[in-house]
């Protein structure tokens, strides 16, 4: 890996680049994945990579739904495994959810090496699935339909962090409940899912995982929320308010 000086302004970012590329070299990230960052990154520089009000309100209807899942399952591609491979293995272990490899430029070498990766950072072999597709979304084409009976497909609740739209909304018109991290508030995706966290996919994780954590704490907690309970499309519009006040503030409009 590049050494990138701690002191340098945009360490942080600049790290993230550095896994994406050691993702490329180790097979599990596909090239596209990075031109999808680099969207990504922009949208980060515009909410000043870091976390949003409006992100946290999300993380916390997010964490409930999770919490309140009968059967809640991860969805992991090949970005996500080369940059919070960490994270996701911890939320997987907190809420007894399988991990499963869901690629949408797939190949079976990657999704084998990606299930190789999350297995060498600690996850439990039988909680990582997606090798073994035999299972459909319907209205989905070829090879990004194919899915786990015991995993995606039969999941109540998926969190799917930077998540294709039209897949998003394929699992939405299949009932389930879909929670997404993604740092454009404008795409399919974000307007598709129940819950759109607009965050950096490490960031978001994080906050999810101690959100959870408080939340197991509380005595009392509300663990069953409707989704009539939260507004998606009006949690948007405030995540595009909280970039435009941030704007005004450093004087750029
Ligand atoms: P959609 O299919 O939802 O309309 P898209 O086609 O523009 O969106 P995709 O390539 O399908 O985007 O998915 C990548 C998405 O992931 C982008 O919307 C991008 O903003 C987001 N993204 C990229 N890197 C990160 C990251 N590190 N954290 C969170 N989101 C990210
Ligand atoms: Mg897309």
């Amino acid at each position: 890996m590049f050494k990138i000086p701690e002191t340098h302004p945009r360490y942080e970012s600049l790290m993230k680049r550095e896994k994406l590329v050691e993702g490329i070299e180790a097979g599990i990230t596909s090239k596209q994945g990075l031109i999808a960052h680099g969207r990504g990154e922009a949208f980060d520089y515009l909410i000043g990579e870091k976390t949003l009000d409006s992100a946290r309100r999300a993380t916390e209807f997010a964490a409930s739904l999770l919490l309140a899942a009968k059967k809640p399952v991860i969805s992991v591609n090949g970005n996500v495994a080369a940059l919070a491979a960490r994270e996701v293995i911890e939320l997987s272990n907190l809420i007894n959810a399988p991990l499963e490899v869901n690629i949408f430029y797939r190949s079976e070498e990657r999704v084998r090496k990606i299930k190789e990766h999350l297995e060498k950072q600690g996850a439990e072999v039988e909680k990582v699935l997606g090798d073994k597709p035999n299972a459909r979304i319907p209205g989905i084409e070829h090879a990004r339909a194919r899915v786990d009976r015991e995993g995606i497909y039969s999941a109540d609740v998926v969190l799917a962090p930077l998540e294709d739209g039209d897949r998003c909304e394929a699992l939405v018109e299949m009932g389930k409940k879909v929670i997404t991290i993604d740092l454009n508030p404008l795409s399919r995706t974000s307007r598709h899912a129940t819950v759109s966290i607009v965050d950096d996919v490490e960031r978001a994780l994080k906050n999810l995982i101690s959100v959870i954590r408080e939340k197991r704490g509380e005595k009392g907690v509300e663990l069953a929320p409707t989704s009539g309970e939260y507004d998606n499309k009006e949690n948007l519009r405030e995540v595009i308010k909280e970039i435009v006040n941030r704007l005004k503030e450093k004087d750029l409009i």
